[in-house]
This record gives structure tokens, C-alpha cells and sequence, in this order.
């Protein structure tokens, strides 16, 4: 079969879109490449068409868990087998899982980066018939990106180890970060394909405005359809939602902080359109596949343009007519200010963080390495009189660093020992029957349960044992109070990994040679945003396109500076900017009909009246489009 034949037959598309074949085409070669497709692009196709068309195994490394167990299942509906392995499944599960993917006729193999450098995964390398490494979200490599993680850095050995093309995939990559993760995924030779980042039917608006709730407030009764704001902190996103609430919009809130069954009940009823706006940090969208979002708005200026492009990319995937407003001040300008020293405090306040870290938990000199923290940084921070955020950066940079890894807001599976020898077990007088067939599950599931502490799938020992997850939770209790296990109950929580021994002061090396470089590119993408924002003259399509790269581009047209300047040249005729806020044709068609109605004798202060709605404050002129509709004589021109 051809690629494009494989795309009908288990996709079910018509045809490749914008440089996906040329991605293909390259793989299929062996040839390593990179690809740079806007969100929404399609990158996930331009690996699955080669690694199902090859003979072995591909490995794909994906930073999130949720959006691994979603494309394993939208392969396994496909008829295509696949599998992932992520942090909440325990060895032995993971074991099993290797042994299929090793023996099996699975095509698949679905990784967090942090998996890539164990040993149970090496151990396996040999066996598994790998033939293609991926790398999804492939900025994370770079150090000089604006989403960098650590763990990334170890799929460069995976490169060493097997001979295997690479197929990377990014969204965003300014040019030095494009340089950046081919150096780093070691590619033989350098080959970037891209696909044009412009976004036709995305208006791109700014409003430098005082009042920001009101303009929100417009946009989400102004514009149908589903939306998102994106807000700084946890906080305001609470604010602006129950705001929202009180004008009678249909709104809800999403962050980190919520459990993870809440967080999944509200993205699943925004994504069905139950609930309208959802108003959150940026937690909320890598991986939402929602084609019909009709406006993205950002309450505060974020601090790069990769960020906002990525989460602004979000409307409009279906072709339609979407907006991207983007709302800031001075008080914005000010904070990206104060977030440059917070986000880089001194390295002697981040060697203080280290030793005081250590001090919090009781851990002398010379030991802790291998220590797992469950760490309140509320806490920490009150024992020491610290700020949060500048702690937070602290512990962000000693992980960059190397020294530990912060991970936040993970979920703690639970975890159980049995704390009795084999023999004396069944000696025991327990209080149930339930009790002892669970013990039973916990044995013969978990091998090593009698000498360590095992992570449980709770759902699994569940399901066996025909009770609910909460009942489960109920009876393992009631073991450890019999003194039969080591009990563990699954949290949500900070957790902090100690990669090495406690060092004493003055050894700690923080790299300062790194640490201005990394604050000098994080200065940058800052700038480049206010210039963004701030800026009069540039188209903001043709902005955001030359930063990444794209060094022709026409007007979009769209923008608010575009359109502006379209005003200024029609002045005669439009004597606004702003208008009607709904698609282009719908306010055709709506101008046409009004038209008809008045017989086509009509005058522009009645379509003033009838069309300017104040409750509608941004985007599409409908003087604009009526200029249009007379030009193309599809309606009279007005009377005087
Ligand atoms: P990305 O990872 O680049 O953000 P995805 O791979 O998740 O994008 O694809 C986004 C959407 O586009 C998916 O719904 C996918 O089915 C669809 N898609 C991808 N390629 C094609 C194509 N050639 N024709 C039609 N739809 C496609
Ligand atoms: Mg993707």
C-alpha cells in the first residue's frame, strides 16, 4: 500500500494536508526529519502512516498521559495495535507490556520520557524490533525553549543505542530551537519541513483596555460557539468564572488544582458544548482536540509568543471564522517584568531553596539520594519565611540542573506491602472473608508485594474483586489497621526525586554560565511578546509567522491592524472599527436581508442603528463586509 492509500484505509481521509506527505516521504526514506506543523496540522498522522507501513516496532515518546492513552485508543479503533507505558502502572505491569510489545504483533509503543531511561525499558531494547524513534512535542528538548523538560535529554542515548531514523514533531520551534533539537536527537543529517503557520479564518485581536471583565464579557455573549480564556493563576481563573456565572453565561473553571475526575468531567462537558466557556490556566488544552472553538481569549499577556500562538491556535480548527483576542495594560507590562527576576532568582537563592529543602525534610549531608519528598510548598515556604513563586522557580532550575526533579501536582498511585511472612499469613484470623481474598488478588498480581512496596491498580484489584474503587480503598484500610499491610493510599500531590547525596555548601553546581543564557532567552520571548501586544504597524499574522520563521507572509487581512488600516483607507464610508461580532457570512447574509426588507432604499445610520450592538465589542467590521456586498453589487449603495 502507498501512504496515501494507508491514510484511506485506516484513517478514512481524503488527502494529505500541508507538507504531511513530504514528511511521510522522508521517514519512509530513513531519513531523519523534523516537522514543524501548527497545532492542529495533523502531526500525529505524518508518524502513524510510515511506523504502521514499516515492518518493526515504532517507539513514540509523548510528555503526557493523557494524550498517550488517548492515541492508543484511537489506534486500536483504527484496527492498528498499540499500547503506552506511563508512570501510574506498576513493574510488573510494565514488564507485560515490554514482553507484548517485544513478542507481539504490536506496531506502537507509546512512552513518557522519563520511562526512556530505565532500566526494566533498556533491558528490553535488544528485543524489541524498533523502526522509528518519534519524539511528539519535540520543543521539550531544548533548552533554549520556552517548555523544556529534563527528562527529554534522555532520548538522545535512545538515538545512540538504536540505529533507527527519528521523526520529531513540534509545533513550535523558532529557528535556534529547530537547530537546538536536531543537535540533540543527534540526526544525521538536518532536514526541517514545515508547513505555513498562517491561520486564515483566525482573527488575531489586541485590546489595550483598563476593564478587562467587560471585554470578556462581550466576547463570550458576542460570539457563539464554545471558547476558552486563559487566565495567569488558579485564582483568577475561579474569579472570572463565577463573574462569568453572575452576567448569566455558561462558564466553568479548570486548573491543576482540581482532582483529576473533576478536571475530566469539565473538559468532557466543554467539549460536548454542555458547558460554553471554559476559563483556565494553561493546564487546560495540549491534546484537546476540539474542532469547533469559536474564540480563544488570553485575560493576561502571556510571556512568550510560542505559548500564545499554541494556546491561540486552539480556535478555529475546523476553517471557520474564530477569534484570538488577546486583553493587556501596564500592570501586564509591569508583571512580565517582576516574572523575569522571580522566574530567575540569585543562585545563591536557589542554593538557599537546596539547603533548606534538605533541612525541611531532615536529611543530613552526605545522604538522600534516591529519596521521594511529598512535598507542601505552602508549607516549606511558611517554615522559611519564602515567597512561593520564586521557590517554585528555584526548585524548577535545581531540576534543570540536574539535582532533583520537581514533579507537581502528580498522582500518587497507591501503594501496598504485605507485612506478614507467606506462612504465618494464613494463620491469621482475619475479620472477613473480603479481606482474605483481597490478599489473595494482591499476591498473585504482585509478585513482589512481600519484600516491597508495590503500586496498586486500583481499578484492576477492583474489577477482580467485583467492588467499587472506594469499597477497595475501605478494605485495604482495614487490613493495615490489622497490621497485615503496609498501606499507602493514592494522593495528589508535589513530589519532589533526589537525584544525588546532599552536598554540602559551596559544591553545589548551578551552572551560571547556563543560567544567564537560559535568562537572557526567557528575556527575549518576554520582549517579543510586549512587542507583540504593543506594536502598531505589523500585521499580527505576519508577527507571529516572521518570529517563527516564516520569513514571507501576506497580511491576513483579519487583525485588528489590518483591519484598521482597511478603515483608515476607507474612510469615507467607514466611520467605525468595530462591529458586528459574528462570522463574515453571517453578517453578510444578515446585511443582505435587512437590505431587502427596506426595499434596498436604505441609509448607513439605519444599519448603524440596526447593527451596531454594543453588547458586541470586538471583530468583524459589517461596514467592512457592506463595502464588500456594494463593491461586488450585490447590494445598492446607500442613500445619503
Ligand atoms: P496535531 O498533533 O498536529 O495537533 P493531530 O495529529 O492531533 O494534530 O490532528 C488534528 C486533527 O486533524 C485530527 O482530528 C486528525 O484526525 C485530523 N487530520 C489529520 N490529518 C488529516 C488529513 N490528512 N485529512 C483530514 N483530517 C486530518
Ligand atoms: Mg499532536
Amino acid at each position: 500500500m502507498s501512504p496515501i492509500e494507508v491514510l484511506k484505509e485506516y484513517w478514512g481521509h481524503d488527502g494529505f494536508r500541508p507538507m504531511q506527505e513530504e514528511i511521510i516521504g522522508a521517514a519512509l526514506e530513513g531519513k531523519d526529519v523534523l516537522a514543524i506543523l501548527p497545532t492542529g496540522g495533523g502531526k500525529s498522522v505524518c508518524f502513524q502512516v510510515p511506523g504502521l507501513m514499516a515492518e518493526g516496532l515504532t517507539i513514540v515518546v509523548t510528555p503526557l498521559i493523557a494524550l498517550m492513552k488517548d492515541q492508543v485508543q484511537n489506534l486500536e479503533d483504527r484496527g492498528v495495535r498499540a499500547l503506552a507505558i506511563h508512570a501510574g502502572m506498576s513493574r510488573h505491569e510494565v514488564d507485560l507490556a515490554l514482553n507484548n510489545a517485544a513478542y507481539g504483533e504490536y506496531k506502537f509503543l507509546y512512552l513518557s520520557p522519563e520511562r526512556v531511561g530505565t532500566r526494566l525499558f533498556q533491558s528490553y531494547l535488544d528485543v524489541l524490533n524498533v523502526s522509528y524513534i518519534v519524539v511528539d512535542e519535540a520543543h521539550c528538548i531544548s533548552q533554549w525553549g520556552y517548555d523544556f523538560r529534563p527528562d527529554y535529554l534522555k532520548i538522545g542515548s535512545l538515538r545512540e543505542r538504536l540505529d533507527v531514523p527519528v521523526i520529531a514533531l513540534t509545533a513550535t520551534a523558532t529557528p535556534e530551537v529547530a537547530e537546538d533539537i536536531m543537535d540533540k536527537l543527534a540526526f544525521k543529517d538536518k532536514l526541517v519541513l514545515r508547513s505555513g503557520f498562517e491561520r486564515p479564518n483566525l482573527s488575531y485581536i489586541v485590546r489595550h483596555v483598563e476593564d478587562k471583565n467587560s471585554q470578556i464579557v462581550n466576547i463570550c455573549r458576542g460570539v457563539q460557539g464554545s471558547g476558552i480564556v486563559y487566565a495567569r493563576n488558579r485564582r483568577k481563573c475561579e474569579e472570572l468564572s463565577s463573574m462569568l456565572k453572575s452576567r448569566g453565561i455558561s462558564a466553568e473553571f479548570y486548573h491543576a488544582g482540581l482532582g483529576q475526575k473533576s478536571r475530566s468531567e469539565r473538559q468532557a462537558a466543554w467539549k460536548e458544548g454542555r458547558i460554553q466557556v471554559m476559563v483556565c490556566t494553561n493546564a487546560f488544552g495540549m491534546g484537546i482536540d476540539k474542532p469547533d472553538v469559536r474564540f480563544v481569549a488570553h485575560y493576561d499577556l502571556p510571556d512568550s509568543p510560542e505559548a500564545y500562538f499554541q494556546e491561540a491556535g486552539r480556535a478555529g480548527r475546523d476553517g471557520k471564522r474564530s477569534y484570538a483576542l488577546l486583553l493587556w495594560n501596564g500592570i501586564d507590562e509591569r508583571r512580565l517584568s517582576q516574572i523575569e527576576s522571580v522566574t530567575f532568582p540569585s543562585l545563591e537563592y536557589i542554593e538557599d531553596v537546596y539547603q533548606k529543602l534538605h533541612a525541611f525534610f531532615e536529611i543530613p549531608y552526605d545522604a538522600g539520594i534516591g529519596r521521594q519528598l511529598r512535598l507542601s510548598l505552602e508549607d516549606f515556604c511558611k517554615a522559611y519565611g519564602f515567597q512561593r513563586a520564586p521557590v517554585y522557580h528555584s526548585l524548577k532550575y535545581l531540576e534543570r540542573s540536574g539535582h532533583l526533579t520537581y514533579s507537581e501536582e502528580i498522582d500518587i498511585p497507591t501503594k501496598v506491602r504485605i507485612s506478614v511472612d507467606r506462612k504465618s499469613l494464613y494463620d491469621i484470623d482475619l475479620p472477613s472473608q473480603e479481606m482474605a481474598s483481597l490478599l489473595e488478588i494482591l499476591m498473585r498480581a504482585y509478585t513482589g508485594i512481600f519484600s516491597f512496596v508495590q503500586p496498586i491498580d486500583e481499578e484492576y484489584v477492583a474489577g477482580r474483586m467485583g467492588t467499587t474503587v472506594t469499597q477497595l480503598r475501605q478494605i485495604l484500610y482495614s487490613l493495615s489497621l490489622e497490621h497485615v499491610i503496609n498501606y499507602v493510599p493514592a494522593a495528589h500531590s508535589d513530589v519532589v526525586f533526589l537525584h544525588h547525596d546532599r552536598l554540602r555548601p559551596g559544591n553545589l553546581d548551578l551552572m551560571p554560565e547556563r543560567f544567564a543564557m537560559l535568562q537572557n532567552s526567557f528575556h527575549r520571548r518576554c520582549q517579543a511578546m510586549l512587542e507583540y501586544a504593543s506594536q502598531t504597524a505589523e500585521c499580527r499574522s505576519h508577527f507571529l509567522l516572521r518570529y517563527f520563521g516564516q520569513a514571507e507572509s501576506h497580511d491576513c487581512g483579519t487583525c485588528d491592524i489590518c483591519r484598521s488600516r482597511q478603515a483608515r483607507t476607507d474612510e469615507s464610508l467607514v466611520t467605525r472599527e468595530e462591529g458586528a461580532c459574528r462570522s463574515d457570512g453571517d453578517t453578510a447574509r444578515m446585511l443582505v436581508d435587512f437590505i431587502k426588507q427596506k426595499g434596498g432604499v436604505y441609509s448607513l445610520k439605519e444599519i448603524v442603528a440596526e447593527f451596531d450592538n454594543p453588547a458586541i465589542g470586538i471583530a468583524d467590521s459589517y461596514l467592512v463586509v457592506l463595502r464588500e456586498l456594494i463593491d461586488n453589487g450585490v447590494v445598492p449603495v446607500y442613500r445619503a
